[in-house]
């Protein structure tokens, strides 16, 4: 019952077509990340699987049962689908205690099974001893894990996120980040979490779509897109990296031979790339080294643990990012090592 499927789902608002005919399973116990740069449309799936919206086309399942289509729709109270937004959507005048209650108090469980309710929910949110505190009197985390607390309390096997930590400081984030793989744990629900932070989604999720204009790009583990990218868009997406232009000079099996600017090296490949392809060079697989390709440092960043190093092959417009311990001279001339590489699809 917790898979939820989407098929050529669209939803158009009047000229604005925010989905346009995505299909996608989250199976059942998943964690999925919703990624992608603003307006991509993350936030009305999210919406349509709720059920806020209606879809202009396509359909909803939740295992077998179809929640929406263009015509019909279940209910969002129906669907027991716990939602968690970047506003907390908290009732203010209410007590910790109380506000993680409340859906049990909708649904008319005996008053005298919800203390013991509430104190495990806050117990894996990490909120024991907070019953009795006011909403305003907490932090924009403590508030978040509030509203986790009270979707989790409601035993939903559905569980979405919208940009839950947009609001939180970098510290916190990482501590949610942790709370929240914590409950998937527990939980074992299926869970659909939209971001636009790429680093969140590769922490987070074990399985990682990637949108762009209403469309999917790509859906596939976190270790997959970051490595081997459907196409430039998720590339350009995902993590740092260099898209260096080369010509195939062969292939074989997984593995293609790639002339860039007459040095050879070896990527990895899908199908058999012909003539002029992209490779994506990501930093951490790119060392100076005796012998590679021949590049001219053009400037050094300090990042703290590393330098990040921008070096112009001999081709004008080719840059490659590198990560150096040490910094380097702007006009240095090196060679780049490379261990890993790919070629990017249609690129
Ligand atoms: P963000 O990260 O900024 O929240 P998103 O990827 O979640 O973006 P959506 O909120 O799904 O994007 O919006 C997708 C597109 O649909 C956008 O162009 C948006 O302006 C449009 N849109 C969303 N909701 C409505 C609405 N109620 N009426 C009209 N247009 C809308």
């Amino acid at each position: 019952m917790s898979e939820i499927r989407v098929e050529f789902l669209s939803k158009r608002y009047g000229e604005t077509t925010a989905l346009d005919g995505v299909s996608l399973t989250f199976p059942e116990g998943s964690f999925t990340a919703l990624l992608g740069p603003s307006g991509c449309g993350k936030t009305t799936m999210l919406r349509l699987i709720a059920g806020f919206e209606a879809p202009s086309e396509g359909r909803v399942l939740f295992g077998k049962m179809l929640v929406a289509d263009p015509t019909r729709q279940l209910p969002p109270e129906a669907r027991n689908v716990g939602v968690v937004f970047q506003s907390y959507a908290l009732w203010p005048h209410m007590d910790v205690a109380e506000n993680v209650a409340y859906p049990l108090k909708a649904r008319h469980v005996s008053s005298a099974d919800i203390p013991a309710r509430v104190a495990a929910v806050l117990d894996i949110v990490g909120l024991r001893g907070f019953e009795k505190r006011r909403i305003d009197e907490l932090s924009g985390g403590q508030r978040q894990r509030v509203a986790l607390a009270r979707c989790l309390i409601a035993e939903a096997r559905i569980i979405l996120f919208d940009e839950p930590l947009a609001n939180l400081d970098m510290h916190l984030r990482s501590s949610m980040v942790d709370a929240f793989r914590e409950v998937h744990r527990r939980t074992g629900a299926t869970i659909v979490y939209v971001t636009h932070d790429q680093a969140e989604a590769l922490a987070l999720a074990d399985r990682v779509a990637v949108m762009s204009k209403g469309q999917l790009l790509q859906a596939a583990t976190p270790q997959e897109i970051y490595r081997s990218p459907a196409d430039a868009a998720v590339a350009g997406f995902v993590g740092r990296g260099s898209l260096i232009s080369g010509n195939t000079v062969n292939h074989s099996g997984q593995t293609s031979t790639i002339d860039i600017a007459g040095h050879r090296l070896a990527a990895r490949s899908h199908g058999e790339p012909k003539g002029t392809v992209k490779v994506l060079l990501r930093p951490e697989a790119l060392h100076i080294a005796a012998d590679g390709l021949p590049a001219t440092v053009l400037d050094s960043v300090y990042r703290g643990p590393v330098h990040e190093v921008r070096l112009a092959l001999s081709e004008p417009g080719q840059l490659l990012l590198i990560d150096s311990t040490e910094a380097l001279a702007t006009g240095q001339r090196v060679h780049v090592a490379v261990s890993d590489a790919w070629v990017v699809p249609g690129a």
